[in-house]
């Protein structure tokens, strides 16, 4: 089922990064005068699941002002049990139609793990990112590993999203919300769409 509410929300980001990338934003400008509008309750419109990066600022690269986005940052955006109650609330009580993950190229935890860097942070949430760098290696013909497990690791995570959350699962199969996924390129500031997730 297709949720029309979904793609329009999908379209009016994309709109958001054509206008950061334009150098012509409006989110951070008007972001004063949003404050009282939402200052006894919001409607975001999307959910972000995105990295710790510096560089990855969801509402800034989407051009979005205060109260449009529900946003958890998580290194590597793997599914953190922050995540999935981020995203529980975001189904359940908020009714936000999008979930957004987003990776970025140069991420320091997925090129820690495809470079065999162990530094004995992260414990599970670097499993995950290592179990997409594994699957990206069983593929033939890979010559990009860091970027392939970029995208294979915003893959993983929206897969996880709907297997390991009850509420995220009803939510997507009753057409009410559904998931994207995007690689955020840091050397240029637009975004890479990943068709299949
Ligand atoms: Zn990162």
């Amino acid at each position: 089922m297709k949720s029309e509410a979904a793609e329009r929300t999908w379209q009016e980001l994309l709109a958001g990064n054509r206008r950061f990338l334009a150098g012509t934003p409006t989110g951070v400008t008007s972001a004063l005068s949003e404050v009282p509008k939402v200052a006894s309750g919001t409607s975001p419109i999307a959910v972000v699941v995105a990295c710790v990066d510096s560089r990855v600022a969801p509402e800034i690269l989407f051009d979005q002002p205060v109260g449009k986005l529900f946003v958890a940052r998580v290194p590597g955006n793997v599914l953190a049990e922050s995540v999935r109650w981020t995203l529980d609330i975001a189904m359940a009580v908020l009714q936000i139609p999008l979930v957004v993950v987003l990776g970025h190229t140069g991420c320091l935890a997925v090129r820690e793990v495809v470079e065999g860097k162990v530094t004995g942070l992260g414990g599970d949430l670097r499993l995950q990112v290592a179990e997409a760098a594994a699957a990206v290696r069983l593929r033939a013909g890979i010559t990009d590993l860091e970027n392939e497990t970029i995208r294979e690791n915003v893959r993983a995570t929206a897969r996880l999203l709907v297997s390991e959350s009850e509420i995220v699962r009803s939510a997507v199969t009753s057409g009410r919300t559904e998931l994207r996924g995007a690689v955020y390129r840091v050397e240029d500031g637009s975004l890479e769409l990943l068709d299949s997730l």
